[in-house]
């Protein structure tokens, strides 16, 4: 069952909002859903929302959103169009086709392996721009509407540069429609911060969200109350929402509503290693939330100082006893292994972190979350290279096994997945066709392979600091002179 928090319209101008995935994550996705809220009650608009496993074939189509969250989004944005019978290549639709458009984070880091695909591109914030574009789009023709939304800022077209569209927090964003269909079943999701002031080297969802914004204390508690007309689990959202001004004030008020007797389930999905108090564990225990995940990003000191990730030991080991002396049952902890710099040394401190956590905290459960360091466009890391795919199965065996001899379980994300998401992440226009052979072979690791045999993609793994890079037609702050700077300060201090 589906309740909208908001009043639908309806209109003339159809546009399908699509999502390249199914509809399960399509509804837990806040940014797209906020988006098709926005189009979905303007008056003039008709609104359809379709995923990969819920295609709309509508007649009248006259533009199609995508949103793209993860670098894969593709196959689901070529299996749309395929099932709609609309071909891939912007250049080989006429007036007849709908116009076709992208946004979302993928878009927003680097737009250039998919420009050929999409008539323009949406760089940023969307809500703000997003009603700017459905103006122009409801009372222009095609031809027209494109030439008036090339000049929207934070909109990019192939062979133009693109300024970042960066909003103030003024409207909370929140889940519009509650869904028992969504990923997180009955869930109001609130954005109570976007970005994270950390600037961690690696990290793309701080250096593309600079600088860190949160919404007003009253606008937020004035949504939670809305939400909870409808549902009593929230979600509170944010890459750092206990850096928002009022985290403790936010936390006491779902208190006092869970003291009031009210069966309030809060869900936050990570803790801040250095911010865990009891007080905001015991709140979440309170809200039914059983464990949590802490990033620590490296185990050792060095590392994480050479990241930018300014987290000291004694922090995590506090972090990890506070959670189980207050009630979680377990801590997930998340890392990466092959971060620039890093040598058996600092793969071995996961083994001594490791025992010094088990020892002191028996019979809680610990969990170490691996992924791989993938390079990411506007980041002082955008120009290093990944470490070749054979030397991580390397580590991560040895790690798997160490761990597992002290008792704790380690869990690892795809190497050779994460390998093709490092191409796609830096990678240029050239890589059209490559995703469509990908496409067409069937997207499995081996049509990866494959396509590459057929069709021989350049592919860089390392980049120079004075070369253009496929990206730069962006302007994102700090820009690159500052990422440049920040490579240069993070290497010299080595
Ligand atoms: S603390 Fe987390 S969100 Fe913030 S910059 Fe570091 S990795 Fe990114």
């Amino acid at each position: 069952m589906e309740k909208y928090l908001y009043k639908r319209n309806s209109g003339d101008y159809t546009i399908l909002m699509a999502y390249p995935a199914i509809e399960e994550f399509a509804l837990a996705s806040l940014g797209y859903m906020w988006l098709y809220k926005i189009a979905d009650s303007m008056s003039g608009i008709n609104a359809l929302r379709c995923s990969t496993d819920n295609i709309v074939s509508a007649k009248n189509i006259q533009s199609i959103a995508f949103s793209m969250s993860f670098d894969f989004d593709f196959m689901g944005v070529f299996g749309i169009l395929d099932k709609l019978h609309i071909p891939f290549y912007a250049k080989d639709r006429d007036e007849s086709y709908p116009l076709i458009f992208a946004g979302g984070p993928v878009i927003t880091t680097n737009p250039r392996p998919y420009e050929a695909f999409f008539d323009f591109m949406l760089i940023g914030d969307g809500e703000n721009l997003f009603p700017k574009i459905l103006d122009i789009l409801k009372s222009n023709s095609k031809s027209e509407a494109l030439e008036l939304i090339g000049k929207l800022e934070g909109v990019y077209i192939p062979d133009k540069t693109a300024v970042k569209a960066t909003v103030p927090l003024e409207d909370v964003i929140y889940t519009p429609i509650i869904s028992d269909k969504g990923y997180f079943k009955d869930t109001f999701v609130i954005e109570i911060a976007r970005g994270c002031m950390n600037r961690c080297a690696f990290c793309t969802a701080s250096y593309t969200n600079l600088p860190f914004r949160s919404y007003q204390y009253e606008q937020i508690i004035k949504a939670i109350d809305l939400g909870l007309e409808y549902t009593n689990k929230i979600a509170l959202l944010g890459a750092q929402i206990s850096a928002h001004p009022n985290f403790n004030e936010i936390m006491h008020y779902l208190e006092d509503k869970i003291d009031s007797g009210i069966k309030l389930e809060l869900g936050i999905s990570s803790l801040r290693t250095d911010s865990v108090t009891p007080k905001m564990v015991q709140t979440l225990v309170k809200g039914g939330q059983k464990h949590s995940t802490i990033a620590i990003e490296a185990a050792s000191e060095r590392l994480r100082r050479f990241i930018n990730k300014n987290l000291k030991e004694q922090q995590i080991i506090d972090a990890v006893r506070i959670s189980r002396e207050n009630g979680l049952k377990g801590l997930k902890i998340y890392s990466m292994i092959g971060l620039p710099t890093e040598n058996q040394d600092d793969i071995d401190e996961f083994i001594r972190l490791g025992k010094i956590l088990r020892a002191e905290n028996k019979g809680f459960g610990i969990e170490f979350s691996f992924s791989t360091f993938v390079p990411k466009p506007h980041t002082p890391f955008q120009w290093t290279k990944r470490e070749d795919t054979k030397s991580l199965e390397k580590k991560q065996k040895y790690l798997e096994k160490q761990l597992a001899k002290i008792g704790i379980s380690s869990k690892f994300s795809s190497i050779k997945w994460d390998y093709w998401q490092a191409v796609l992440s830096r990678g240029g226009s050239e890589l059209a066709p490559f995703l469509v052979e990908v496409y067409n072979n069937g997207g499995k690791i081996g049509a990866y392979k494959s396509a590459l045999k057929t069709l021989k993609p350049e592919i860089k793994q390392e980049f120079e600091l004075d070369e253009v890079l496929p990206w730069d037609v962006l302007e994102i702050y700090p820009g690159k002179k500052l990422l440049i700077n920040e490579y240069n300060r993070l290497f010299r201090r080595l």
